[in-house]
């Protein structure tokens, strides 16, 4: 019996207020176990480029590694048609929207090029571009009228785990309970927290809210990270046998690209301008960067970003993780450090208690009061940080004010190496 690896993509499943890709991609696993023998060697989640146009909510595509039969592939390609119908006029049902669902799955008998992934999530994709770029690998893809879930689902092939990669496990709510207020309470969640030290990014602790049920009208109950997957299954567990929990209908692991900072990368310039702070609490700053103008935002759900970026000084030098929004054109900031600041200047000497003024050009500096002559210079300071929230001299948001893909400093500090201004 000759076993055969198929690698399974799905994408743009949902619509913006039901459904959830995730529950899409677990339905069709079912399904398929009901009809044929398989294996599934690894689950994954992927987070993709932010800005993406046709996102619906954390723009995550999910795709499987199966092992069967070599024997059982028409059979799963004929399943996986029956199955991929039933989407389809389960979606027809939905009420209209702006942003129709595009479901695409794709059965691939090899992995897609990593290109692929690193394109879907640092930038734009074009979907004719991607269309004729899978042609080449031995695959089905199941459309409906439209084909953009073909990015997704493509991207969600071809990503590979690297050391960056997490376990998320996936908790789905029972049909009869979705739409209504989830049954979590903080004070569970914060024992999670404790109980499972090696689980991650379960609750902002600077807002005391809990971040792993989602505040949407989709179907999971929760999603708990970490940097295994027996941990996770153990932290479900002992959640679902605590009777102040709401019961799940059924859940999975999987490996995702979630707290990667893949989508970023770091870079480092040198500040121009005076930060301009507008009504709207965001900030920008001019920096130089490549030899080339630049504007870097922070927003006020940034916080100590958006505090670090309005004390910056023309001369400061900066590194910093963020992404070009094509909208604005500018970089947004996710994390920010100042590696070399300017002097700050406070005032000119003081005499008599007082600043001692300039007399004009190529004069000394003298004492209104008791008329003493000084040299010209400045008093100053080089400015330390101390009163922004840092992990070393790295600042972030909160936790609940972070992307999906966002690593988190505690994590891991963005590599310097080969940062030179
Ligand atoms: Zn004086």
């Amino acid at each position: 019996m000759d076993n055969a690896i198929f690698f399974i993509g799905l994408d743009d499943t949902d619509h913006i207020d039901l459904g959830c890709t995730t529950e899409n991609f677990n339905d069709f696993l079912n399904y398929l176990a009901e009809k044929i023998n398989f294996s599934i060697i690894s689950r994954r989640l992927v987070r993709l480029w932010p800005f993406a146009n046709r996102r619906t909510r954390g723009n995550a595509a999910l795709s499987a590694v199966i092992k069967l039969n070599i024997n059982c592939e028409n059979k799963l390609y004929d399943v996986s048609d029956d199955w991929f119908q039933l989407l389809l006029s389960n979606i027809s049902s939905h009420p209209s929207s702006n942003l129709e669902a595009s479901p695409v799955l794709i059965i691939s008998k090899s992995q897609f090029s990593e290109q692929i992934y690193w394109d879907t999530v640092k930038g734009h994709v074009d979907l004719n571009f991607r269309l004729n770029e899978i042609k080449k690998y031995d695959c089905k893809v199941y459309a409906g009228k439209s084909h953009w879930g073909v990015i997704g689902a493509s991207a969600a092939i071809s990503w590979i785990p690297s050391e960056n990669h997490s376990y998320e496990l996936i908790a789905w709510r029972k049909s009869s309970m979705i739409g209504k207020k989830r049954i979590i309470d903080m004070k569970t969640v914060a024992e999670l927290d404790n109980n499972f030290p090696e689980t991650f990014v379960n609750r902002d602790p600077t807002k005391n809210r809990g971040l792993i049920a989602p505040r949407t009208p989709c179907p999971v109950l929760y999603g708990i990270r970490g940097k295994s997957p027996d941990i996770l299954e153990n932290a479900h567990k002992w959640l679902q046998s605590n009777k102040n929990v709401e019961k799940s209908s059924d859940y999975a692991v999987h490996c995702t690209n979630q707290l990667s900072d893949d989508h970023v990368t770091l870079s480092s310039g040198t500040v121009i301008s005076k930060p301009l702070i507008s009504k709207g609490a965001h900030s920008s700053v001019k920096v130089i960067m490549d030899g080339k103008l630049n504007t870097l935002v922070a927003f006020s759900q940034g916080g100590s970003v958006n505090h670090l970026l309005r004390s910056l000084n023309p001369g400061d030098i900066i590194c910093w993780t963020g992404l070009y929004s094509p909208s604005d054109l500018s970089i947004h900031l996710e994390k920010l450090t100042i590696s070399d600041a300017v002097p700050r200047i406070i005032s000119r000497p003081l005499c008599c208690n007082i600043s001692m003024k300039s007399a004009g050009n190529n004069q000394n500096l003298r004492c209104t009061k008791c008329n003493s002559y000084s040299e010209k210079y400045w008093r100053g300071y080089i400015p330390i940080f101390s009163n922004i929230d840092m992990i070393h001299n790295w600042t972030e948001p909160s936790p609940s004010n972070r992307r999906h893909l966002s690593k988190p400093l505690n994590l891991g500090l963005p590599l310097l190496n080969n940062l030179i201004p």
